[in-house]
């Protein structure tokens, strides 16, 4: 017998399927991980298919050393889901394999938890000598504990009397594996009467296809993921929910936990390495059948999948942009159709993409139009900053927003300020002779933190000494830029003295657990002001917030991308949709300098629709995606030479392709990156639109003519998020 292997390196000349001999007395499976003999070196491989057939010849094969594991930790269907990634992204086939299994269990870094057990052995009729009151006492407690107890719970008594325990035989030990389970804030689980819409949404998505689920925001989504899930679970079938981002998931999670108990498995980037593994092992033997978590998740090895849920789906971080690139919606599919299950993404602001796709019967869409407690949604006030400037006010609040605020505070309610820049302002300009401060690696202008009092980079992290003057012209007049998370706090305190004002983003959550801390020290406070980042922006659900303040709501709009309309259309409903949920009537301040843009017409009405329509209408006229395809190349190294050439050599092939699609190709062009240089590294790009008929035959002859011209970092980007 032979074995199909795919060797577990990240490398080219490695990604195929080699062929091994299967040793006779080996029992191996499909899916198990091997040792094999490599040239002169032993690595380690998966084994992707057995036969009695080799297509090499026989003599020269060398034969498998032995099993890693001794069962198959991949899983038939993820098999071929690897073949429909190597196709789609143009991956590498060891690359998507690594996706599918915890990095703790490659590196065999994490070791499993093992726990002593000790139990009274009452067969044993032996005396202990009348002086020994511990181990009398240890006798007691174990009887007490129904015969069993662990070493930390016996610690108290002694190790010495433990051990004359085990030496007489009258009490037993043996190992058990545990598991590491993360924290999760504790929560009731209330049972809620479902409404018309909701009840509507659950009998409907129950076939084998793809639904839209557009719910506003507080509209109950939440409550129709856990039916549906419930109904999987007593169908004897298994559910997998995508989260978007994890300071998300302790309320998500914690609702999940409470109805469904160890039955929910949490996987994401935040928990420690043996927390994760442990969860993975979990969803891998049928113990827990809910995988939870963040992009990630879409690969856990749950079996027999019922039903798949992507929870606000328009969100960019269900795109995995570093490599190996893919986005979660092809994957989410894929294990749909092949499970023969429906596939859910539910969001208050669709992405313009998906909503066409409803709209064109590739989804079916399913509405839940009201909020669920009946509650309308916030009023959003627009204020035109300008007119703010002229009246006399230049701070970063207007009249309106301090006035909003005070009252919530007399009232003892909730705000949450929502700016989308952390650190204390965005850049350092000389006023004198225009200089900009920026990394030495990136070319990209740092950002002021006052806290650290330093000027950071948020591409590579680098850190650097605040000027007092310009190092061109020496100037001391240095000003600073836009504001971020830490000013406004800065300000608020100033305004507000004795009031909890807490800050949520990436710079007070990179401890473990600081989201947790953070959302629940705001949950017990009264009254208490949240600013943040986008953190703050999705699917929390706090009782007490009455006022949303948007400081900058332009700050996404004048990105040089096709979607930053919709992005900050996006933005604004979700962040709207934290006011008011619950007795509470909310409101939304929205603070902009361009009052009369549409976006800010259609989203303080809520009118997704509308939007919709305008946005379609832009995109189609100006050949955008979802009507086109765009394409990026980027090519990246240290040396500025090299990539240029590489580009080159690319670029001159491509243009060839022409001749033969002409119209199909709207666009072509090569150029450098927007951001020219991050951590050293020169970045350049071809950029690419196609029209959608012939945009598969193109972008395969084009990842053809890439792989024949290089093997360093180039990085295909199908419609991509980020054009920095
Ligand atoms: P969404 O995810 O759509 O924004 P949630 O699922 O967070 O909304 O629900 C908003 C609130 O409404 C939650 O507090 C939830 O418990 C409550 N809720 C959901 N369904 C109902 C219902 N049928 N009746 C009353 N309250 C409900
Ligand atoms: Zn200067
Ligand atoms: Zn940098």
């Amino acid at each position: 017998m032979y074995a199909k292997i795919i060797i577990d390196q990240d490398a080219k000349a490695l990604d195929k399927v080699f062929e091994y001999v299967l040793p006779t007395d080996m029992e191996l499976s499909i899916g198990m991980r091997v040792y094999v003999p490599f040239g002169k070196r032993v690595l380690q491989g998966f084994v992707v298919d057995i036969s009695d057939e080799c297509v090499y010849e026989k003599d020269k094969l060398k034969a498998i050393i032995s099993k890693i594991d001794d069962y198959p930790v991949i899983k038939t269907e993820m098999l071929e889901l690897m073949k429909f990634m190597a196709k789609k992204n143009h991956l590498k086939l060891a690359s998507i394999l690594r996706l599918f299994l915890p990095s703790e269990m490659r590196e065999g870094k994490v070791k499993e938890l093992f726990e002593t057990i000790y139990s009274y052995n009452c067969n044993i009729e032996k005396k202990i000598p009348k002086n020994a009151k511990k181990q009398a006492e240890i006798i007691e407690y174990l009887k007490e504990c129904g015969g069993r107890a662990t070493s930390s719970q016996l610690a108290k008594f002694g190790y010495s009397a433990i051990n004359s325990l085990l030496e007489k035989e009258i009490i037993n030990k043996e190992k058990r594996v545990v598991m590491r389970s993360p924290f999760v804030l504790s929560a009731e689980s209330k049972r809620v009467k479902l409404n018309n819409s909701q009840i509507r949404a659950i009998e409907t998505m129950c076939e084998d296809k793809t639904y839209l689920l557009h719910g506003v925001t507080g509209s109950g989504k939440t409550e129709v993921y856990m039916n549906l899930i419930e109904s999987v679970l007593s169908q004897g079938k298994n559910a997998i929910m995508l989260v978007p981002e994890i300071s998300l998931t302790p309320q998500i999670m914690s609702n999940f936990k409470a109805r469904f108990g160890e039955l929910v498995a949490l996987l994401h980037s935040g928990l420690s390495a043996g927390e994760r593994f442990d969860e993975w092992k979990r969803i891998f033997s049928g113990q827990a059948r809910i995988a939870i978590g963040a992009r990630s998740a879409i690969f856990a090895p749950v079996e027999n999948v019922g039903v798949i849920i992507i929870d606000e789906e328009h969100e960019q971080s269900y795109i995995s942009e570093a490599n190996p690139r893919f986005d979660t919606h092809d994957v989410a599919e894929f294990r749909a159709r092949y499970n023969h299950c429906p596939l859910i993404l539910g969001s208050a602001t669709p992405s313009i993409e998906s909503y066409e796709k409803a709209k064109q019967g590739y989804y079916e869409l399913v509405e839940l139009p009201v909020r669920a407690n009946g509650k309308e949604l916030p009023k959003i006030q627009i204020i035109d900053m300008m007119n703010e400037f002229r009246s006399g006010n230049s701070g970063i609040f207007s009249s309106q927003l301090l006035a909003d605020l005070t009252n919530v505070i007399n009232q003892r309610k909730q705000a949450m300020i929502f700016i989308n820049r952390r650190g204390y302002s965005s850049f350092l300009r000389c006023r004198d002779c225009g200089y900009i401060a920026k990394c030495v690696d990136c070319d990209v202008s740092l950002v002021y933190h006052r806290e650290d009092n330093r000027l950071k980079c948020h591409y590579c992290g680098k850190q650097f000494k605040v000027l007092t003057h310009c190092p061109i012209c020496y100037s001391e007049n240095i000003r600073q830029g836009a504001v971020g998370t830490e000013q406004v706090v800065d300000k608020l305190r100033e305004y507000f003295p004795d009031v909890k004002i807490l800050r949520m983003d990436n710079d007070t959550t990179k401890t473990k657990n600081a989201h947790q801390k953070i959302l629940s020290e705001f949950k017990n406070t009264l009254p208490a002001i949240l600013v943040g980042t986008q953190m703050i922006a999705k699917g929390h659900d706090f009782e007490n917030v009455v006022l949303v303040g948007i400081v900058d709501a332009d700050q996404s709009l004048y990105h040089a991308d096709y979607r930053s309309t919709e992005r900050t259309f996006q933005l604004i409903t979700q962040v709207s949709g934290r006011a008011g949920r619950s007795e509470n009537e909310g409101k939304v301040v929205l603070q902009t300098y361009s009052p009369r843009h549409y976006v800010y017409k259609f989203a303080s009405n809520y009118d997704y629709k509308g939007f919709f329509r305008k946005e379609e209408n832009i995109r189609q006229t100006a050949q955008f995606p979802p009507f086109t395809r765009i394409l990026r190349i980027l090519f990246s190294d240290h040396d500025e030479n090299y990539v240029r050439e590489l580009l080159k050599i690319c670029y001159t092939e491509i243009e060839k392709l022409k001749n033969e699609y002409k119209d199909d190709i709207i666009y072509l062009d090569a150029m450098k990156s927007p951001i020219k240089r991050i951590q050293d590294k020169y970045r350049y790009q071809i950029m690419m639109r196609f029209k959608l008929d012939r945009a598969d035959e193109i972008e395969e002859k084009i990842f053809d003519i890439v792989d024949n011209t290089t093997k360093t970092s180039v990085f295909f980007e199908v419609n991509p998020q980020n054009l920095s």
